[in-house]
């Protein structure tokens, strides 16, 4: 006797409908997909128990007559799609036609719906898939499928589930997701009659992420919209300075359908490069249109993953995107004067207005540094050398072409500077960071870095472990300016390094700048770090430091370099700001003058 059967007709519904309804939150977005394929202009979800007790979506759509309506819950139904070429060119979210078939499966599930023509609606009622009840009822114009008991002859499914908190978000993550891309659709999610999203109908996308994310964030967001090649990308992303600890916030479509995609992932961040720190994300909401024939959907059957045929074309066609958009914005960090002001006239740093106009006629002005921290002893700075005379500043202005006015050097870190429109606060490490970087970018790409071979070469060693992961990434190093060979079983000897790091060619700084590499989460993972990721480093060793003291021309030079850097900057390689811009008409506002 063999031993193979042929299954039962409902176990093979419950094996696939696992494939769709993994939790509550699929089941949403099945519902949700269905309401948008259905044309609806209002779509609203109902929770209860985070979707355990009760899922209803209702929606205005065109709805079903009475034999779609049954027809809806068998397998492989679908009105989406009519051929295998259909398959190629799919325009709707849905196409399978399986997702109330498998929601069935696993609930009881009740269909109301009417479409226009018809007078009087219908109501079907399935139970573990199997209709248990068809019959005629009232209801407006529109389609609400409601499910109970989800899961109910599925108890292991029940137990993969997480808390009702976790799987609560996964809904609003769906809501919030459709909310966002479709503008002209009005979402409405509650859980146990608490409204948890309410995004009403709206003329852009922008005005959806006012909805979600709140005016402030908005304000942050920058418009994409190109096209090119068949291809037309738009939505929003944050600027730098907005940014998350997680992708969560990256809201990726193609056409229309949220996608979970590393690639596009990877495209944005690449768009971003070196203007925030590793491991934090955008906000953005882009969808990708693209001609259905280039991408292939049907690689899972939640639809959620998607393949691209030229994925080259794809990746670059988004990074360049965002990239060109985002150094056209003004990217100069904000300075919040009003926040600055408050902080000033607060009574705990003593410095109120008042205060300070008694202060000053009585006795000269105490310094600001030792009312916040009177406990240390104020610094003796080199005031002659930081604070430049007028003389100095239009030398300055005029041997360097510099277009800014440099007044000097404070707290052996910060360079003050302003023109007609701006005052200008710059970090000189960071703003020398981003100097080098681009130099050191500008040389690999036109094929070589300038190296600068030493007198004599210097020896390092490092912990076996270290070493052998060092002796991985050789090649790497020798390609970006190093010559750098090992020499025994632990150390190494450096022969030359880049011109821009021949300042720190020594032992201690060469060695420090190794063991930082090896830092590098990539190295630890015995992948070698990205070209981007070295050079940030590199940069970052090479650069001035703070509490290195500045004379005039260090200062003008310094300047002069920031204004020949091609892109961007206002943002050191790690994304931190290089120079804060404070426009002079808000300080006079902020001092109240009117004109
Ligand atoms: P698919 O969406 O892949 O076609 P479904 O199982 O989700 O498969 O739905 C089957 C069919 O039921 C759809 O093709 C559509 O014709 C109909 N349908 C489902 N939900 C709705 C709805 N909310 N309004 C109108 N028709 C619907
Ligand atoms: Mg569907």
């Amino acid at each position: 006797m063999g031993k193979i059967v042929k299954l039962d007709k409902l176990i093979i519904e419950r094996i696939a409908a696992g494939e769709v309804v993994e939790r509550p939150a699929s089941v949403v977005k099945e519902l949700i997909e269905n309401s948008i394929d259905a044309e609806a202009s209002t779509i609203r979800v109902e929770l209860s128990d985070a979707g355990l007790k009760k899922i209803r979506v209702i929606d205005n759509g065109v709805g079903m007559d009475k034999d779609d309506a049954v027809k809806a819950l068998e397998r492989y139904t679908t009105s989406k799609i009519k051929s295998l070429e259909d398959l190629y060119c799919i325009k709707t979210l849905g196409f399978r036609g399986e997702a109330l078939a498998s929601i069935a499966a696993v609930s009881r599930l009740e269909i109301v719906t009417r479409t226009q023509n018809s007078e009087i609606g219908t109501r079907v009622v399935a139970e573990g898939g199997v209709i248990k009840i068809v019959e005629p009822i009232g209801a407006p114009i529109g389609t609400t499928v409601t499910v109970y008991d989800l899961f109910f002859n599925a108890p292991a499914r029940l137990k993969f589930l997480k808390s009702r908190t976790v799987e609560l978000s996964h809904s609003v993550d769906i809501v919030t997701k459709y909310a966002l891309i479709f503008p002209d659709i009005s979402f409405e999610l509650s859980n146990d009659g608490t409204q948890l999203i309410s995004s009403p109908q709206a003329d852009n996308i922008l005005e959806k992420i006012v909805h979600i994310y709140g005016t402030e964030i908005a304000r942050n967001m920058i418009q994409i919209d190109v096209v090119s090649d068949n291809l037309h990308l738009y939505g929003y992303v944050s600027k730098p300075s907005v940014t998350r600890s997680t992708k969560k916030a990256m809201h990726v479509y193609v056409n229309k359908r949220f996608v979970i995609s590393n690639l596009f992932h990877n495209a944005i961040l690449d768009g971003y490069r070196s203007m925030f720190f590793r491991g934090r994300y955008p906000i953005c909401v882009l969808n990708l249109e693209i001609d259905p024939n280039e991408i292939d959907v049907n690689v899972h059957p939640t639809k959620l993953e998607v393949k691209f045929k030229d994925e080259n074309k794809v990746f670059h066609f988004i990074s360049e995107a965002i990239r060109e958009a985002l150094l056209s914005e003004e990217l100069e960090p904000e300075v919040d004067v009003e926040r600055i002001a408050e902080i000033e006239t607060s009574p705990q740093t003593g410095i109120q207005p008042t205060q300070a106009n008694i202060t000053r006629s009585e006795q000269p002005p105490v310094p600001i540094s030792s009312q916040i921290t009177p406990s240390k002893p104020l610094v003796q700075t080199t005031l002659e050398k930081t604070i430049l005379s007028i003389e100095e500043i239009s030398r300055l202005t005029q041997q360097y072409k510099i277009p800014w006015n440099i007044v000097g050097q404070v707290a052996k870190l910060f360079i003050i500077a302003y023109d007609d429109e701006n005052m200008y606060i710059i970090d000189q490490h960071a703003a020398h960071e981003r100097i080098l970087y681009e130099k050191l970018l500008s040389e690999y790409e036109s094929g070589e870095i300038k190296k600068q071979t030493l007198l004599e070469p210097i020896l390092v060693s490092f912990p076996i472990r270290e070493a052998l992961i060092l002796k991985d990434n050789l090649d790497m190093l020798n390609k970006l300016g190093f010559e750098i060979a090992p020499f025994g079983e632990d150390s190494f000897v450096i022969r030359a390094v880049p011109v821009i790091m021949k300042k720190v060619a020594n032992m201690n700084d060469l060695k420090e700048f190794l063991d930082e590499l090896l830092e590098l989460e990539g190295v630890k993972r015995r992948k070698i770090p990205s070209v981007h990721e070295i050079f940030a480093l590199m940069a970052c060793k090479a650069a001035i430091k703070d509490n290195d003291v500045l004379d005039a021309d260090m200062m003008a030079n310094l300047i002069k370099e920031m204004h020949s850097v091609p892109k961007d900057p206002y943002h050191c390689p790690h994304g931190r700001p290089t120079i804060l811009a404070i426009p002079l008409k808000k300080l006079r506002r902020l001092f109240k003058r009117t004109a």
